[in-house]
């Protein structure tokens, strides 16, 4: 068989491929309990066209989808939040976006809390594009990860620690394929009815051993277990799954970093300004004349002040602040409100650059919204839009 060097084969990709992926980097078990995050409508087994990316979807972004041949739209809000009790194609946009959703057999997903809650996610980018580094959590997610604990014959540990590492287990921050293992003497008498892999039944039996020790997060636990359980080598493998209330590295609320040298205030303003492009922003007066370590949460973020001072950052930058928080923040920490649409947008930029890595061995192509969805706008000399 003989391929010219013009024929190209492009292998296609399901909206589930596309999910997959973006639930490996934001994991949907880690989303707000009362969040509605993943699939809103649309067949997940399509084969995907293009892909478009919005921070919500409403009309004009449907339009854009259908121009551009996008049969997968990616927001960061869910589109159902509510349950929907009736559908009414007449006068109801979200009925009617509902509609031309399926009329046109586009598959609409939705990344929120979640994206929200991971490294390179809506609050890390928000950090980046104001210029920060030593980029991290502001408040770290707790008790989401298990201790599992196995006991395996010497010559079979490589093979249990493998496949558990392969079922997700054993991240811990930027390192993978982190276990502990300590020799040991396990012992067992099996009955007339076992069949032990190691020694012989009816026998008391002692065999060297290693207690293997692997951290999971919670949704990879059933997983990693079965896994555990299909490596061993024993009809019976002991083992323990054991809760941790420890901090998770990886997944946490807001972000803070720092800047090398400090920056003036009235400097970090017109910073601020020009990179997140904002036609005006309120604020609240701090303590610090120069800005250092500046924590922020990309939306609706006032839920993490206190984290904030606590941090000792100097500024906080974040949205749909109420006019008590900003009294509490008087002298204490510059707060300030920079808007839900504009700390969270620039998000998209990061989606778009790993879709566009995912895919770039398809024709699929990634578009961002060209409009705008921001239903704030701010009056001017200029008049009304
Ligand atoms: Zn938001």
């Amino acid at each position: 068989m003989h391929f010219t060097s013009e024929v190209h084969f492009f292998l296609f990709m399901t909206c589930n491929d596309i999910i997959k992926y973006i639930e490996s980097w934001a994991p949907k078990e880690t989303a707000w309990q009362k969040d509605n995050v993943g699939l809103q409508a649309g067949a997940p087994n399509r084969e995907v066209s293009n892909i478009l990316l919005s921070l919500e979807v409403t009309p004009p972004v449907l339009e854009q989808a259908i121009r551009q041949n996008c049969n997968l739209i990616i927001t960061h809000h869910p589109f159902i939040f509510t349950p929907i009790k009736t559908l009414n194609f007449d006068h109801d946009t979200q009925s009617i976006i509902l509609q031309t959703l399926i009329k046109n057999d586009i598959t609409l997903y939705s990344a929120h809390t979640n994206l929200d809650f991971t490294k390179d996610g809506v609050s890390f980018i928000l950090a980046k594009k104001l210029g920060l580094q030593k980029i991290n959590f502001l408040t770290k997610l707790k008790s989401n990860q298990f201790k599992l604990s196995v006991n395996v014959p010497v010559d079979a540990v490589d093979k249990v620690a493998d496949a558990i590492f392969a079922a997700g287990g054993g991240i811990v921050g930027e390192y993978s394929g982190c276990s502990f293992r300590q020799k040991g003497l396990g012992t067992f008498y099996g009955s007339s009815s076992s069949n032990p892999k190691r020694g012989n039944k009816e026998k008391f039996e002692r065999v060297d051993e290693f207690k293997l020790e692997i951290v999971v997060y919670a949704w990879k636990l059933n997983a990693a277990v079965k896994a555990l359980k299909a490596a061993h080598p024993y009809e019976e493998p002991a083992f323990d799954v054991l809760p941790l209330e420890n901090e998770n590295p990886n997944h946490g609320a807001g972000a803070i970093g720092e800047f090398e040298i400090p920056l003036k205030i009235d400097d970090f303003f017109s910073q601020l300004k020009k990179n997140l492009k904002l036609s005006n922003f309120r604020y609240a007066t701090g303590k610090s004349k120069t800005v250092k370590k500046v924590a922020v949460c990309g939306g609706s973020g006032s839920d993490l002040f206190n984290e904030a001072v606590k941090a000792g950052a100097d500024v906080f930058v974040t949205a749909d602040i109420k006019y008590h928080t900003f009294h509490d923040a008087v002298d204490k920490i510059w707060l300030i409100d920079a808007g839900h649409y504009e700390t969270e947008i620039h998000v998209l930029n990061e989606m778009e650059r790993r879709l566009k890595n995912l895919t770039k061995e398809n024709r699929i192509k990634i578009f961002k919204y060209k409009g705008s969805t921001n239903p704030i706008l701010f009056y001017n000399k200029e008049g009304v839009n």
